[in-house]
């Protein structure tokens, strides 16, 4: 018993010694203020750690509405029903229906929750609302808004590919996982994606290419996968963070982004081939810790780079595995992209060697 106890104190002056000399220790947080999200207002809890003070901010994303059969919210009664766009196409599948264009001739196009015969809407179906050309589909090709209920859990391959008058999409608040391959491909007018959409884990191969109106990313904070060429040509947008939860990144994912300025990498290990190839204006990159490779041409005509933040010592950096190609510019060997690595231990220029400070 005493010896128990005697064993206890230890640990608890010990946490308190490495709480006080700001090691890692396991954060015990108590809740200081807390908002519940609501349908579509995001919330907020505010924590701190008993043992070191650490203060933990984090959002409590919308809930999304919780439609019945009838497309009423059963938390607010917000009433969808009214407002559904008619002459929808519905597919059976198991796990509920997959809607597309079917008839519908207008605008602005409201999807529903549940389709008019009372199946729940699970996903779009793939070239759900293709336009490869106006000609072929123009109801297609003449669509500006999209609304997608809140339900809704994934965007289907080529789903909205090459609607070229689609201007803004209001995607799912929480219920959407998985944004298809070239969804959104082509969609140069596409400028607003709405709301957070904090369900989303996966975009698809070239899901966003070519929309050249988008000036930032969609908001997906828990985004853990990008698919190769995801984003390639989005020649609007100047910031790229990817939260910290990304960690599978597909080649080419932000090549050609010719406006982009600054860009953050979540929590990937590799940085693909071609990832930010001519990306003409790119000054700023943030990397984590957790990078172990950086492949071909990553950073291939990147002439305007400056810096890259590195989250961990100038031996991890060195230690990271890096193709030799993985800065090429178009300029003369002796006119370098003159650009450094920031690690938490000091500075390191492009070749790996230590820069003075400054
Ligand atoms: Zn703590
Ligand atoms: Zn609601």
């Amino acid at each position: 018993m005493k010896k128990g106890m005697y064993l206890l104190a230890v640990v608890l002056i010990a946490a308190m010694a490495v709480g006080l000399g700001g090691c890692k220790h396991q954060h015990d947080y108590v809740v200081l203020d807390e908002q519940e999200p609501t349908c579509v207002k995001d919330g907020y809890r505010k924590s701190r750690c008993s043992g070191c003070g650490d203060v933990l901010e984090e959002t409590l994303y919308a809930l999304g509405h919780d439609y019945n059969i009838y497309n009423v919210c059963t938390r607010c009664d917000d009433d969808l029903a009214s407002r559904m766009t008619m002459g929808l196409s519905y597919e059976d599948a198991e796990d509920g229906c997959y809607v597309s264009i079917g008839t519908t001739k207008v605008k602005d196009v409201v999807v529903p929750a549940y389709s008019t015969d009372g199946k729940r809407v699970v996903g779009v179906r793939d070239e759900g609302f293709f336009s490869p050309d106006g000609d072929v589909r123009p109801n297609a090709a003449a669509i500006e808004s999209v609304e997608l209920a809140d339900g809704i859990e994934s965007i289907g391959t080529r789903a909205f590919y090459g609607c070229t008058n689609l201007k803004t999409v209001r995607l799912p608040r929480a219920s959407l996982k998985t944004v298809g391959d070239l969804a959104f491909s082509g969609c140069t007018a596409l400028k607003s994606l709405g709301n957070t959409s904090s369900g989303v884990e996966i975009v698809g191969k070239n899901a966003f290419a070519g929309c050249t109106s988008l000036t930032s990313l969609p908001a997906f904070p828990y985004l853990r996968t990008v698919g190769e060429y995801a984003f390639t040509g989005c020649t609007g947008i100047e910031n790229a963070n990817l939260g910290p939860y990304t960690q599978t990144l597909g080649n080419g994912v932000f090549a050609d982004c010719s406006a982009l300025r600054f860009a953050s990498l979540g929590s990937s290990a590799t940085i693909p081939e071609d990832a930010f190839q001519n990306c003409t204006a790119l000054e700023d990159v943030s990397l984590s810790v957790s990078l172990k490779e950086i492949c071909p041409s990553a950073f291939s005509f990147c002439n305007a780079l400056k810096s890259i933040r590195f989250g961990g010592s100038m031996a991890e950096w060195k230690a990271v595995k890096k193709a030799n190609d993985w800065f090429l510019t178009d300029r003369e060997p002796t006119d370098y992209v003159d650009f450094y690595i920031y690690c938490t231990d000091g500075t390191l220029d492009h070749n790996g060697y230590e820069a003075p400070a400054n």
